[in-house]
């Protein structure tokens, strides 16, 4: 059974009689059963009582809010309920909100139907009434329409849990920053009191000093049992083992100082390594392969988006992590993105055994780092990114398809992946600049734009979708600031 919980509150009124109550009470005691057989792995989902009047509301809606482990609600009305009953409890609703509109009956049964089935079943009159105040009151919610047991309705119920998940676990989420932002870079930075009011984010600064210093803590004992770790799950390419072994070093240091200090993703930038011989390369590649957050240039806003994407993903198939936008093929038709970074990519995205290696490193003026290398997964995906446009956040999502590295490449000393741009790379690259995307992303096999859309609504949110349907008269609208 999941830790966290989502309360099922169902919808009615005193005015149909006990035997009515006592039906309504049934059905969605078997429907909240039902649909804890199918997502019980993801969510716990537990019934509270039937909201008859204003003050049943305001005790249930208490019960939501005070639950430090319920992530979210589900409602439905399977009578009517007046909905002015459901003002002053919504308004202390503060979590994730579902609005099933469903029915205890698939079928209408044509023979039988008389005004007492009318009367106990009637979503369609008691949704809608309900549906007007939730959004008179511009609460964000979620509507999910259908037979609750049809797969592809549970399938959106299933999302909404692992959405409500992400949010709850980004409102805790700790951000250490190792130095600052990178000098100069701009789309890395952003406003670090907005963030945390809006998503929650508590990003600070530690001195790299603070790190090292448990670093050079850590003992030949840890380091072992970290190589072993590395040797098990990689193939070591390099004879120069001691580079590695300072890396395992990093890690057991990183892994120490996160669980003191309860931070979920951090930040780093090469311009600040003081006390530091290499770049951590491994060390960060399979920290992030383990949900821990990373962004590269003192990148907080990616560093926590990328562990917020994480968590919503970690019940599901495939790869889901940072990336950097780095270069083109350009071949008229067959355009294809290169994306990697200096060294940390992270190592869910491999699609073949990870070699480690120790090689220069361009820039940082430090030792040559040990990393890992390999040719990225293949299929579609998501890129998805989250800029501060100094007024108002943005969130950029755009559909790409994985695919091959269609050469080997045996002189890049990096990890890849390589994506096609949808619709096609003149339409999803323009609308991307045009849009302001950051070169600093999360990409993801495992997440949909559906699942980007309800987060970029839960949390107030713009939302920019670059997919199939981008078009160039599309890109005529981006023609200034608002739009
Ligand atoms: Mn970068």
């Amino acid at each position: 059974m999941a830790k966290e919980k989502i309360y099922f509150i169902v919808g009615s009124q005193d005015l149909y009689g006990e035997e009515c109550l006592k039906q309504v009470a049934a059905d969605t005691r078997e429907m909240v059963d039902f649909l804890n057989s199918k997502i019980g792995e993801v969510v716990d989902i537990e019934l509270l009582p039937t909201v008859e009047t204003s003050e049943g509301c305001i005790k249930d809606m208490r019960i939501v809010e005070n639950d430090d482990d319920c992530v979210g609600v589900i409602t439905w009305m399977h009578t009517f309920s007046p909905a002015k009953m459901w003002i002053k409890g919504l308004q202390i609703l503060s979590k994730p909100l579902l609005h099933l509109h469903t029915q205890a009956n698939e079928k209408l049964p044509y023979d039988s139907i008389d005004m007492d089935f009318m009367n106990l079943n009637q979503a369609a009159h008691g949704d809608r009434e309900y549906g007007f105040i939730v959004s008179r009151l511009d609460i964000p919610h979620q509507v999910v329409a259908g037979y609750y047991k049809h797969d592809d309705v549970v399938a959106k119920i299933r999302r909404f849990a692992e959405v409500a998940k992400a949010i709850a676990f980004s409102k805790k989420l700790k951000v250490a920053a190792f130095g600052n932002n990178m000098r100069q870079v701009a789309v890395t930075d952003g406003d670090r009191v907005e963030t945390q009011i809006q998503y929650g984010w508590e990003t600070n600064y530690y001195a790299i000093g603070d790190l090292v210093k448990i670093i050079n803590e850590v003992t030949d004992a840890e380091v072992d049992a970290k190589m072993e770790e590395y040797t098990s799950k990689y193939t070591m390419k390099t004879s120069n083992i001691e580079a590695v072994r300072e890396q395992a070093k990093y890690e057991v240091g990183f892994d120490k100082f996160l669980e003191k200090n309860e931070i979920g993703a951090f930040t780093d930038t090469f311009q600040d390594l003081y006390g530091l011989k290499q770049l951590p390369g491994i060390a960060a590649q399979n920290l992030m392969g383990r949900g821990i957050g990373f962004g590269p240039e003192g990148d907080y806003k990616i560093a926590a988006f990328s562990a917020v994407l994480m968590k919503m993903a970690e019940n599901r198939e495939g790869s889901t992590g940072f990336i950097e936008d780095y270069t083109y093929d350009l071949t008229q038709g067959e355009e294809l993105e290169l994306a990697s970074h200096m060294l940390e990519v992270p190592v869910s995205f491999a699609a073949t055994k990870p070699e480690i290696d120790v090689l220069p490193l361009g820039i940082g003026g430090k030792e040559d780092p040990a990393r890992l290398i390999f040719d990225g997964v293949t299929g579609d995906a998501i890129q998805v990114t989250l800029v501060d446009m100094g007024d108002h956040f943005r969130i950029i999502c755009a559909d790409i398809e994985m695919v091959k590295q269609p050469k080997p490449m045996p002189k890049l000393p990096v990890a890849r992946i390589m994506y096609r741009h949808k619709p096609n790379f003149a339409i999803g690259t323009a609308a991307w600049c045009y849009a302001g995307g950051a070169h600093h992303s999360v990409v993801s096999t495992a997440l949909t734009k559906e699942d980007i859309a309800n987060f970029a609504r839960f949390t107030g949110t713009e939302l920019i979708i670059i997919d199939e349907n981008t078009t160039e008269a599309d890109l005529l609208k981006f023609s200034g600031r608002k739009y």
